[in-house]
């Protein structure tokens, strides 16, 4: 059954709650914070390391079955952030790895200059009006109101595509006046760090912090190759963290300056890599399907042709709706056919072999990879934003006449508003929570927490014993719980439990005995 399709929530709905239910707060709060920087608070490492998990299990232990139904060959590998400079030149990002960026002379901003537009006068004659990709509004209020005159009467121009002579009548998104942006810089997103306590900061001693983790497997692919007995097609698969300076942090979570990635590289012989990198593509978006992300939220771009790496044949991007997107997408992944670039690049400039023997034929190839790189952190993002859901529930009612409610719609009559996260339980912080019917009765108290010290040998669980059942049963729907457990008189006389659903929110009593079966079958 085709369920409605939610909007999506608000960037500023998710970061409230986020903060408020202690999943994600601004790094170095109480010092006023670090732009580009966040901290995952108890609940939100909860769901960062079980996304991570996830991937892993389905990635690494036990890949999905290749085209022709055969099992694949996935190994892990853990390399460190700090690598030899060397890295960062034969992979070509000390020479491009870079954005252009402009800066406002008045407000000190920094812009992303491919992520700046311009309203530009169809007349050629006037002022033109800098907006942020997506956000025209402040534009368009200064066109009436500055210009006296109509969008319509504007193109809309790339800022990097903008003839530089144009530059000093172009008005910044947050200037007062026109004629402040600088034209376009190249800036590399690598940060540098000096290596030994006595050195200098000299050339000699700078270091990187990896923008990616794939440069890590593509310097360990032979040691993997000399140990593990792997051979060709297989992969090597790596999660961590990764660093860039980006001009423009926003989005929250979506564009950090350190965040986690998930890459394969998937090593192939050159003349079977197209068939592979269309397996990974359609592989990988059925992922995120499986993990219960609405494939309506999901879509393949394809790049075009001019969008290539020179190296590269094909990429693809796995885009999501995200709230502040929509109704468009934005990248949540991308799988890339590398061809034998980093490999030879690495070869090359190492002078290590790289060749693959290839034992049936006595054939030596430098593999072809097919690259699926995700964002763990912003792969927390789509969860958040898929589970995030409203309802309006009948009041004393538990099961049935639920509606999703729209935003900003008003509460009917008779209904109260829930805010639920409906994580797959696989995903979800806590997986269950524990409560006694009543917080001053021993026998109940006691019951609750010897199930509770039960429980949570197997999964990450929470007692609570405030407040109403139902306001319990709230405060975990918001946080994603995907079942709560009450312990009430009955328990005692015939010990049975309630559990409770979070999404149906129906009921059902089951013998203590079998709830630890009961919730192994739930795929928590
Ligand atoms: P973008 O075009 O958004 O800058 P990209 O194409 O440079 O991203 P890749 O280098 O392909 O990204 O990185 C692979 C994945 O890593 C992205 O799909 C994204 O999920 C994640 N990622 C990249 N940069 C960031 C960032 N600054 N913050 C959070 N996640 C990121």
């Amino acid at each position: 059954m085709q369920t409605e399709h939610k909007t999506p929530a608000s960037l500023e709905t998710l970061v409230t709650l986020c903060k408020r239910r202690g999943f994600i707060f601004q790094s170095s709060e109480i010092y006023n914070g670090l732009n580009g920087f966040w901290d995952f608070g108890p609940l939100g490492t909860e769901l960062k390391n079980n996304l991570r998990d996830a991937w892993w299990q389905d990635m690494v232990r036990n890949p999905p079955l290749g085209p022709d139904g055969e099992m694949l060959d996935i190994v892990g590998l853990d390399s460190a952030i700090i690598q030899n400079p060397k890295v960062w030149a034969a992979s070509g990002h000390l020479g491009g790895f870079n954005d252009p960026m402009a800066d406002c002379r008045e407000s000190k901003s920094r812009y992303r200059a491919d992520h700046l537009m311009v309203y530009v006068p169809e007349s050629g004659e006037g002022t033109a009006f800098a907006f942020l990709e997506g956000e025209p509004a402040v534009a368009e209020k200064r066109i009436k109101k500055n210009a006296k005159s109509d969008p319509s009467a504007y193109k809309v121009v790339a800022f990097t595509d903008l003839d530089p002579a144009l530059i000093p009548s172009v008005w910044g998104p947050d200037a007062s006046e026109p004629g402040t942006l600088t034209e376009p810089r190249q800036f590399n997103l690598m940060f540098k760090t000096f290596i030994g306590a006595l050195a200098g900061e000299g050339e000699e001693n700078t270091a990187y912090l990896r923008p990616e983790t794939a440069q890590g497997i593509f310097i360990n692919y032979k040691n993997v190759v000399d140990t593990m007995r792997v051979k060709l097609p297989f992969g090597i698969a790596q999660v961590g963290k990764s660093f860039r300076n980006e001009v423009t942090p926003r989005n929250f979570i979506f564009r950090s300056r350190e965040f986690e990635q998930m890459e394969l590289e998937w090593f192939c012989h050159p003349d079977d890599a197209t068939k592979w990198y269309n397996f990974w593509v359609e592989a990988r978006l059925q992922w995120w399907a499986s993990l219960g992300v609405d494939m309506r939220n999901l879509r393949r771009r394809d790049h075009d042709e001019d969008e290539l790496a020179h190296y590269s044949t094909a990429c693809a991007d796995v885009e999501y709706q995200y709230g502040f997107t929509a109704p468009g997408f934005g990248e949540l992944e991308g799988i890339a056919h590398r061809g034998d670039f980093d490999l030879t690049q690495h070869q090359e400039a190492s002078g290590t072999k790289m060749e693959y023997l290839v034992q049936e034929t006595n054939e030596k190839v430098i593999p072809h990879v097919i690259e699926p790189s995700s964002g763990l952190t912003r792969g927390v993002l789509v969860l958040l934003n898929e589970a995030y859901t409203e309802e309006f529930v009948p009041k004393g009612n538990t099961e049935g006449g639920v509606q999703l409610a729209k935003p900003g719609a008003q509460v009917p009559e008779g209904y109260e508003k829930r805010v639920v996260l409906k994580f797959a339980p696989r995903l979800a912080p806590i997986k269950v929570a524990i409560f006694p019917l009543l917080k001053n009765r021993e026998e109940l108290v006691g019951k609750a927490k010897d199930l509770y010290a039960e429980l949570r040998k197997t999964w990450p669980c929470f007692y609570d014993q405030t407040g109403a059942i139902g306001r319990r049963y709230r405060r975990q729907d918001e946080i994603g719980t995907p079942f709560c457990v009450t312990v009430d008189f009955d328990s005692l006389e015939d010990n049975t439990v309630t559990v409770r659903d979070r999404d149906s929110m129906k009921q059902e009593r089951i013998p203590a005995s079998e709830l630890k079966a009961w919730l192994h079958s739930k795929g928590i």
